[in-house]
């Protein structure tokens, strides 16, 4: 009877937002909370669950839990208390069971440790000894390092983007895990690529990038291999590693391995150039929006609290408001104190606020009259996966044409929850802010008449030349000239 062992541990981070994260932003599960919480989810956990469920007399022992949103680096005191608790929940059952399967992201990253899952998957493997199969699971956004290969027998990564497979990713997890306590021998290429990329190219459905998607499916599919991915890494994780890689799991054949690595590396590099972003200035998505016949959304991918942004940017609002605009604008901000002053004055007063830029210096106040039409408890479901949020509390503010959605922390804006959750339909509006670089096709792009991708300022900008990366491997594409690529595989078995 296999006994596995399950445990998460996730966060994406943007280097560039000055936002320190905290502990208690983590929303920890201890020991059965785990399954309770993952079981008939669509996450890593609830895909991996399912699976052995359907296996004979397989025990688990679920540990620990501890994910949050996207958010600035994780305070280096922080992420030591939630090891020492991964590890603490970990230790009673490291020597009885027979392997693990851990959902980490890859793109975490503290004030300190630049790589916080390599330091855990180093700490884990203390309890565990050197043959007890560890497997992991990977954003495709994931920065995946040496260290955590060396500790680590496998990985299953995401396929999708936007993602739409985290379920299915933790079952690849869960059958690979299962096919190594079976015999296989996992062995790992991976071959690391100069190259960042954003834009729309990479909707894995549509874009460019899903040729090296369908390319890692069909290695999935062939015999001797035992997964595979290609990773773009988050370009706004500053860390050592940061860059795209290919990463093929065999069974013993190394030289597999080695040479579809190779491969996808190499593919991969070539379309590098097709795979960056068409950025519209504000001005001229401004002056073009008024041309579309129905609403137009503006997406503000340089503050998507999904990336790792603060989502207090009020520069679109701010454009918007001093060039006249006279449209229905509707726009969601992160902006405790906003809320706090709509809680104070009540439900329809009026009152003078400051919106926006109380988190990144890089936004200006502005200073708005309002009316307060709604106060909220920010607790509501994901359109996308019916997950639980947790905005904090809300106000819905109105000022003239403009309605803006004020949450009081820095929730995902990856598909339409928030304003659903203030029973308000997005169609009914000229211009809406989308603080995410890409949403699933049917909540936005569907119906709109026009998506502007605007070059704004922000800590997840995909003008990534703006941002000031000071610690990852250069040269790199896009950031510097002439960059040249000479693929080299690395095995780890
Ligand atoms: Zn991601």
């Amino acid at each position: 009877m296999p006994r596995i062992l399950i445990a998460e541990c996730k966060q994406e981070i943007s280097s560039f937002n000055p936002q320190i994260g905290t502990y208690d932003n983590f929303t920890i599960n201890r020991g059965p909370e785990l399954t309770a919480y993952h079981q008939g989810k669509e996450t890593e956990l609830g895909g991996a669950l399912d699976v052995f469920a359907k296996e004979e007399d397989i025990e688990i022992f679920p540990t620990y839990g501890a994910r949050a949103p996207s958010a600035g680096p994780l305070a280096q005191k922080d992420f030591e208390r939630i090891t020492a608790e991964f590890l603490h929940a970990v230790k009673p059952h490291a020597e009885e069971a027979d392997g693990f399967l851990f959902v980490l992201h890859g793109a975490m990253g503290c004030t300190e440790e630049l790589d916080p899952e390599g330091y855990l998957l180093q700490e884990v493997r203390k309890l565990t000894g050197d043959n007890l199969p560890i497997i992991i699971t990977q954003d495709l956004h994931g920065i995946l390092t040496a260290r955590m290969l060396e500790h680590s027998n496998g990985l299953a990564i995401y396929h999708t983007y936007p993602h739409v497979d985290f379920a299915d990713t933790g079952a690849r997890a869960a059958r690979l895990l299962l096919k190594i306590l079976n015999g296989a021998e996992p062995v790992v290429a991976r071959v690391r690529v100069p190259a960042l990329v954003r834009g729309d190219e990479l909707i894995t459905a549509s874009g460019m990038y899903g040729q090296s998607i369908r390319y890692a499916q069909s290695l999935e599919e062939q015999p001797g291999i035992l997964a595979a991915g290609m990773m773009i890494g988050n370009p706004f994780t500053d860390v050592p590693e940061l860059c795209s890689q290919a990463i093929v799991v065999a069974d013993t054949d190394e030289d597999l391995a080695r040479s579809e690595a190779l491969q996808m590396a190499s593919d991969f590099w070539e379309r590098r150039e097709q795979m960056q972003p068409v950025l519209v200035s504000i001005e001229d998505a401004i002056a073009q929006a008024p041309d579309h016949d129905g609403p137009v959304i503006f997406t503000d991918a340089a503050d998507a609290p999904s990336s790792g942004a603060t989502g207090d940017s009020n520069s679109l609002i701010q454009a918007l408001h001093e060039r006249g605009y006279k449209g229905k604008v509707l726009a969601p901000l992160v902006d405790a104190a906003a809320v706090f002053m709509a809680y104070d004055a009540g439900l329809g007063a009026r009152i003078s606020v400051v919106l926006g830029g109380s988190l990144d210096s890089r936004f200006s106040p502005l200073d708005l009259e309002v009316e307060v039409m709604q106060l909220g408890d920010g607790e509501y479901l994901s359109e996308s996966w019916n997950t639980p949020e947790h905005a904090g509390h809300t106000a819905v503010l109105k000022s003239d044409n403009f309605t803006i959605i004020c949450v009081s922390r820095s929730v995902r804006f990856i598909d339409r929850s928030v304003f659903i959750a203030h029973d308000i339909d997005a169609k009914n509006y000229d211009i809406i802010v989308v603080k995410s670089p890409h949403c699933q096709w049917h909540f936005f792009d569907e119906w709109a008449a026009a998506n502007f991708n605007v070059d704004a300022p922000g800590s997840t900008s995909a003008n990534l030349q703006t941002l000031g990366h000071s610690i990852c491997q250069r040269p790199i594409f896009p950031l510097d000239d002439d960059v040249s690529f000479d693929p080299t595989a690395e095995i780890y078995a």
